[in-house]
């Protein structure tokens, strides 16, 4: 089984967020279950030359786009039994960050048809095409409008997987000629029209052959206008084609046993090494040192979504408990302006670090106590699942992928691995926030709560499984025999 993952990023290569965690590891995972996988992405200006220097030219094209003609370069590296190719082109890809540009549009239509293109100038055929999010769902629309009628490309499958639907690629209509090479009948027949506008998401939902989302809970949810974001109506269309698969992390990558960025590596079994992390972690971010103070944690993109407005409706009072805050992130320059007030106020108790750090990340996994995702809405969410693995307790929305890995903790069962709210706003959120503080003072209690958080298996061998099934189900829905796989998707759950 030949398996293509399309996507705008990728770990370590590229990340903005959880969708290059996905598109970095699960791959491993697949290949680890026999599949054959390869994974296209753009060359950005971004990728560090530790990998550009490894990477192999195979060759180059000419990608029309309308009047004009692009070139396309081919890169090539390989990583844990992973192919990964790189489209070349400076004009669309040199230039530093990766999504918001003016032009993202051009970009990303300009990389799907030259991913589409790639396959025969290198003459690899896959049998499915695994799209990511926006950025390349146009793949299936091109596929079917164009490419599926010469024969090296006929019955390649197309499988979209939904990461946020909240980012749909909505661009002018004329878009269509000028950039995708596609007719306007896409737009008048409905595939393509959203309001006077075209919607790249809406397209690949329409035309793709299975549509994945990162979890069960948010597969039902985007089935409602206010987490459909206006594209509900296409969900509740697609049903028949829609499967909710949770994310898993990369157990290898997030292991406090073996994480090279912490000061001291710890596992269920021995969790002194936690506490030496916290007093580092203290330190390195100029917090008053002390093992007993609780240190609540916050690593996101600092946007509405993450609930950072409830947040600030109570986040003082629990300061004032005498309990430390540790956030890292960015995005809206109000909530960075606001957690760099909380750091000048409150010197010693807050430390608002406003940058993307992977290395701070970890260690603040690693060092802190309570990690705090009170999300308004949450596809999967990695936050949680990295958290728990490193015996950090996360206190969490229901909803999404959150709702489907965080259970409340059950004092009487000694069940659960965190705590959790419904009702979104500033009470219920400060109300599961004492209630782990609460449990946090009670040193038996909390030390059940890590080795729960701990065992819980949020590793990509469950979902891997999922996937794999998912590919056999589409690979035998023409009545073909489906492709023999090293392992059967059972055997590896
Ligand atoms: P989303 O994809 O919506 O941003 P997720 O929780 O699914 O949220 O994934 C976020 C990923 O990005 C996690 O791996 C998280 O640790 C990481 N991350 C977010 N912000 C930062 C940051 N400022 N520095 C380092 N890592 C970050």
């Amino acid at each position: 089984m030949k398996v293509l993952f399309a996507a705008g990023e990728c770990y370590p290569f590229v990340k903005t967020g959880g969708l290059g965690d996905v598109v970095g590891s699960l791959p491993k995972y697949l290949a680890e279950c026999g599949a054959e996988v390869s994974v296209v992405l753009p060359l950005y200006g971004d990728i560090p030359y530790i990998y550009r220097s490894k990477m192999n030219y195979i060759k180059n094209f000419t990608v029309p786009m309308s009047w004009r003609k692009q070139y396309c370069g081919v890169f090539k590296y390989t990583k844990d039994n992973v192919n990964f190719y790189f489209i070349d082109n400076e004009y669309y890809f040199k230039r530093s960050g990766v999504f918001g540009h003016g032009d993202d549009g051009e970009r990303f239509s300009f990389f799907t048809r030259a991913v589409l293109m790639m396959l025969k100038e290198l003459d690899y055929r896959p049998d499915i095409i695994h799209c990511h999010d926006w950025h390349t769902a146009m793949i299936p629309v091109m596929y079917k409008a164009e490419f599926q009628y010469y024969e090296f490309y006929r019955d390649i499958k197309t499988v979209l997987t939904v990461h946020n639907l909240k980012f749909q690629g909505v661009f002018r209509r004329d878009m269509l000629g000028n950039c995708l090479n596609l007719d306007d009948y896409l737009y008048r027949d409905g595939t393509m029209s959203y309001y006077d506008c075209i919607n790249f998401m809406q397209g690949g939902l329409k035309t793709c052959d299975e549509i994945t989302t990162v979890s069960k809970t948010y597969s039902h949810e985007i089935e409602e206008p206010f987490f459909g974001d206006g594209l509900d109506g296409v969900m509740r269309e697609c049903r028949d084609k829609l499967t909710g698969i949770v994310n898993g992390i990369d157990y290898e990558i997030f292991n406090p046993k073996t994480d090279i960025y912490i000061e001291k590596n710890y596992d269920e079994d021995s969790m002194a090494g936690k506490a030496v992390d916290k007093l580092a972690l203290q330190k390195e971010l100029g917090l008053d040192e002390g093992k007993g103070v609780p240190i609540i944690s916050m690593v996101t993109r600092l946007t509405s979504q993450k609930g950072l407005d409830i947040v600030k409706e109570c986040i003082e009072d629990i300061i004032c408990r005498g309990v430390q805050l540790v956030v890292l992130g960015t995005g809206d320059s109000d909530y960075e302006n606001y957690f760099r007030y909380l750091d000048d106020k409150y010197t010693g108790s807050v430390s608002a670090n406003i940058k993307f750090d992977n290395g701070l990340a970890q260690r603040i996994y690693a060092g802190s106590d309570i990690f705090l995702m009170p999300s308004l809405f949450e596809p999967c969410g990695l936050g949680q699942l990295i958290a728990l693995r490193y015996g950090t307790i996360p206190v969490v929305r229901e909803t999404g992928g959150l709702k489907d890995t965080v259970q409340f903790y059950n004092e009487a069962t000694e069940e659960g691995n965190g705590f959790t709210f419904y009702d979104y706003n500033s009470y219920e959120l400060k109300r599961a926030i004492n209630t782990s503080l609460d449990y946090y003072s009670d040193k038996r209690q909390w030390k059940k709560l890590m080795k729960n958080a701990m065992k819980c298996d949020n590793s990509w061998h469950k979902a891997a499984g999922e996937y794999i099934s998912l590919y056999q189900k589409l690979l035998t829905k023409n009545g073909e025999e489906g492709i023999a796989l090293e392992a059967a998707p059972d055997e590896v759950v």
